[in-house]
């Protein structure tokens, strides 16, 4: 855990956030300040700071952030009307949270 990282505090229960969905390797909530109806937030509980440090031993959790945005997609019914699943990378690239997520964005009309 980077004790200055908003996504580990939120991960480890010491920030708040609107959840949708936790299990060992990630948690969904929503993002604080939505581009569209939905806008939800997938998060790894591991700081990888973004899709440049990503390594292959943590393909599973990549795997496993697409898979359950197919899942919450479903859930949330934006699977059929479609969706966008994102990676901002670096300071260029549009982040501004240096912790992985994959943004699922989607429920326009
Ligand atoms: P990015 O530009 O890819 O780094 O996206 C970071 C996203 O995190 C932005 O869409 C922010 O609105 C969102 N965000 C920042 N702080 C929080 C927070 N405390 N809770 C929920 N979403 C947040
Ligand atoms: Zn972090």
């Amino acid at each position: 855990m980077d004790s200055d990282c908003i996504f580990c505090k939120i991960v480890n229960n010491q920030a708040p956030a609107d959840f949708l969905y936790k299990n060992d390797t990630l948690v969904v909530f929503k993002d604080i300040n939505p581009h569209a109806p939905v806008h939800l937030l997938i998060v790894p509980r591991k700081h990888i700071r973004s899709v440049n440090d990503i390594q292959k031993e943590d393909s599973s959790i990549v795997s496993e952030m697409i898979l359950t945005g197919q899942q919450i997609a479903k859930q949330v019914g934006i699977a059929e009307s479609g969706y966008k699943l994102l990676f901002n990378v670096e300071r260029g690239g549009g982040q501004v949270i240096f912790h992985l997520h994959l943004h699922l964005i989607g429920g326009w009309k």
